[in-house]
């Protein structure tokens, strides 16, 4: 789960980590209005969940009233990579006298956290790991002690921070590590961390991805999630406890369990077609957790044929076939359904389908079957008889 920038820095300063006060807003009137509040100059920026924003324009200073307000009309609405700008976060501008880069992230390799620190910050980091990876300090942490002050300080000395910054970069680097246990994050990285002509050390910037599955465990970072940033769909099966991720092509894809989704979406692709989206129904998948998931699948409009791939294991597949014809009497979806069931009770619920009647749902006994059938009816082409 990846929040915006303001949020990653809310949590920044809940872990004493040093940040600019400001608002996040959505309209002009609110930016010019908060622009006021937290004292010019300021930096309007486009709050989307998406790096390089400077470089693409979403992010200004503004002198004044006057440019406050032509940078937060010109930012608004503006398309950074692909994302639209709903919302600025107007802050108080800081004086740069130098750009660093930290971030904390687990290093799946090593099964260790990872801290990496340089001085070559505010610029595309993945460059400097590339050209010059001497500057890029990497720091494995052992997980119980955690982040000691002293191996902070030996990492800001080892990257080369400036000797009169040392502690507060030490200082920034344990509250990051804070940061990221405390809040189960997956990544907390800070580009640029500055230091201010009066020496101080602060976060400019903050890329905080947190935890999905560790969030129960964090009711006040709940509400992060209600960003409008999120897929309405992505969040719906996320209360539902579905895991689902929208993709962009246009064929639905159900299947149990994760290794046989990305299978089926590789399958997919090989057969010419482009998935509209991840859905693993789980492990004994029930009549009403079924229908929930074609509802999930069929909310994204992009959706011209779905492909359910079930292999019977605890799953059974009568269970399967009884959810989706449960499914079908209530939804009448109007799109073609090609269904592969394979596995315990597949004859049974083979049966019940062809029973039921469906209309436009399509048996077929392999995956690579049903992969080309469903690519033939999302190009609407015909591919002989329903099931
Ligand atoms: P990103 O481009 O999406 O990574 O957005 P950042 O928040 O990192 O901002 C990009 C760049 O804008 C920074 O590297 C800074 O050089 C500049 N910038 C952002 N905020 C300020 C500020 O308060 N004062 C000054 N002088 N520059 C800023
Ligand atoms: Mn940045």
């Amino acid at each position: 789960m990846d929040l915006l920038e303001y949020q990653g820095k809310q949590l920044f300063a809940r872990h004493g980590l040093k940040v600019s006060s400001g608002e996040a807003v959505t309209t002009v009137e609110d930016a010019v209005r908060a622009a006021g509040v937290v004292g010019y100059p300021v930096v309007v920026k486009a709050q989307v969940l998406i790096g390089g924003r400077g470089k693409a324009g979403g992010v200004k200073l503004a002198a004044d009233e006057a440019q406050a307000r032509e940078h937060a009309s010109n930012i608004l609405g503006m398309d950074i990579h692909g994302h639209t700008v709903r919302t600025l976060w107007i802050e108080h501008a800081s004086d740069i006298a130098t750009e660093y880069y930290a971030s904390v992230l687990l290093d799946r390799s090593a099964k260790l956290p990872l801290v990496m620190f340089s001085v070559e910050g505010g610029v595309d980091i993945e460059e400097v790991a590339e050209k010059s990876p001497e500057k890029l300090i990497r720091h494995h942490v052992e997980e119980l002690e955690g982040l000691t002050r002293k191996e902070a300080v030996q990492i800001a000395r080892d990257g080369g921070a400036d000797a009169d910054v040392i502690d507060g970069v030490a200082d920034a680097l344990v509250a990051l590590y804070e940061v990221w246990l405390g809040e189960d994050a997956t990544l907390a990285e800070i580009n640029p961390l500055i230091v201010t002509p009066e020496r101080e050390v602060k976060a400019l910037d903050a890329k905080v991805s947190l935890d999905g599955n560790a969030l129960f465990r964090h009711p006040e970072n709940q509400s992060l999630s209600d960003s409008e940033n999120e897929d309405p769909i992505e969040r719906r099966a996320g209360e539902q406890g579905v895991q689902y991720v929208k993709l962009d092509g246009d064929i639905g894809i159900l299947g149990n369990g994760a290794g046989l989704v990305m299978s089926t979406l590789d399958v997919v692709a090989q057969a010419g077609g482009s998935p509209a989206n991840f859905l693993d129904a789980g492990g004994g998948s029930d009549a009403e957790k079924i229908k929930q998931a074609v509802e999930l699948i069929l909310a994204n409009d992009a959706v011209k044929a779905v492909l359910f791939n079930i292999f019977g294991g605890i799953t059974r597949c009568d269970e399967v076939a009884k959810g989706l014809i449960a499914a079908f009497a209530e939804i009448k979806p109007s799109v073609p359904f090609v269904v592969r069931l394979d596995g315990t009770n597949d004859v049974e619920g083979r049966r019940l389908l062809q029973e039921a009647e469906l209309g436009n749902v399509y048996a077929a006994r392999t995956m690579n079957e049903a992969a080309e059938k469903v690519v033939a009816l999302a190009a609407g082409q015909s591919v002989g008889a329903p099931a």
